[in-house]
C-alpha cells in the first residue's frame, strides 16, 4: 500500500479515509495483522494495524522487508495525447521502471493542461501493482524549447523519430552509460524546426524504432522496452 508518510521503525501511519475502507472494509484486515507498505523513498515496510475504523486507522511499522530499488537513471520525455493514451503510457513507463516522467508540450501536441495530480496518482498505481518500491514522479507538462535551453549537463537523450533510420536497440546497447532520457513526439510528430534544435543539442541521438511508424504510446513502451533489454533489467 502507498502512503504519504514517512515509514521507519515504530513510526505510526495515520491512514486516509479511502485506504481505511480498502483495508479494513475491503479487504477486512483487522487490529494486528500485517501490511506492506512503501512511500517511495523508506523502501517497503511490514505494518502492523493498531488502530482500524471506518474513516480512518493507525498502521504501525514493525520492520523493514526491502530497502528502496531505484530504477536506472532513464527519463520518459513524452508529448501527451489523448486522455487514455496519456494515462496508458504513464502507468506503462512505471511499470517498466522509468525514473521521471516529463510531459512535454511540442508544437504539434494538442492539449496545453495535463492533470499532473492524476497522471501522478497512475504512477503510485503502477508502483503498486508491480511490486515497486520507487514512484517516478511526473512533472508539469514543460515546454520542449524551454527543457532543451536547461538541457541537463551528462544527460544523453534518445529522440525517436519515424522519419530516421539509426537502430534504437543498437544505440542504446552500445551506450548503456546513464543518465539518459527518450524523447517520443505527438500525433503529429515533430516540426521542421524541432528536428533541426534537436539536431543541434550536441547529447541528442536521433533514431529510429523500426519500419513503420508507431502511435505515440506504442512507441514510448517500444523505447521503454529496448532500454530494458540493453541495461539487462
Ligand atoms: N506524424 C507522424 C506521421 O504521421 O508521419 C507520426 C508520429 S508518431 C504517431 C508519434 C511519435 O512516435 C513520433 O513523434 C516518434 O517520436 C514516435 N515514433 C513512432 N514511430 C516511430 C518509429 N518508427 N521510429 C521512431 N519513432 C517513432
Amino acid at each position: 500500500l502507498y502512503v504519504e508518510h514517512p515509514l521507519g521503525q515504530g513510526q505510526s501511519v495515520p491512514l486516509e479515509r479511502d485506504q481505511a475502507h480498502y483495508l479494513f472494509g475491503v479487504m477486512r484486515l483487522a487490529v494486528g495483522a500485517r501490511v506492506a507498505l512503501f512511500n517511495g523513498q523508506d523502501g517497503e515496510w511490514q505494518a502492523e494495524v493498531a488502530e482500524a475504523g471506518k474513516r480512518g486507522g493507525v498502521l504501525v511499522c514493525v520492520d523493514q522487508s526491502r530497502p528502496l530499488q531505484m530504477p536506472p537513471d532513464l527519463w520518459l520525455l513524452f508529448a501527451p495525447i489523448k486522455k487514455a493514451r496519456t494515462d496508458f503510457i504513464v502507468e506503462k513507463a512505471a511499470e517498466m521502471g522509468a525514473a521521471r516522467i516529463v510531459p512535454v508540450q511540442t508544437e504539434f501536441t494538442n492539449s496545453d493542461r495535463i492533470r499532473q495530480d492524476r497522471l501522478q496518482a497512475h504512477a503510485v498505481e503502477a508502483a503498486e501493482q508491480c511490486g515497486g518500491t520507487y514512484v517516478p514522479e511526473v512533472t508539469e507538462l514543460t515546454k520542449l524549447g524551454r527543457l532543451l535551453d536547461a538541457w541537463p549537463a551528462g544527460r544523453q537523450l534518445m529522440f525517436c523519430d519515424e522519419a530516421e533510420v539509426g537502430s534504437a536497440l543498437q544505440l542504446a546497447q552500445t551506450e548503456r552509460g546513464l543518465p539518459w532520457a527518450i524523447l517520443i513526439g505527438p500525433e503529429g510528430g515533430f516540426s521542421d524546426r524541432e528536428r533541426t534544435r534537436l539536431a543541434a543539442l550536441p547529447s541528442s541521438h536521433v533514431v529510429s524504432l523500426g519500419p513503420r511508424i508507431l502511435r505515440a504510446d506504442t512507441a514510448a513502451v517500444a523505447a521503454m522496452t529496448i532500454w530494458q533489454k540493453a541495461l539487462g533489467d
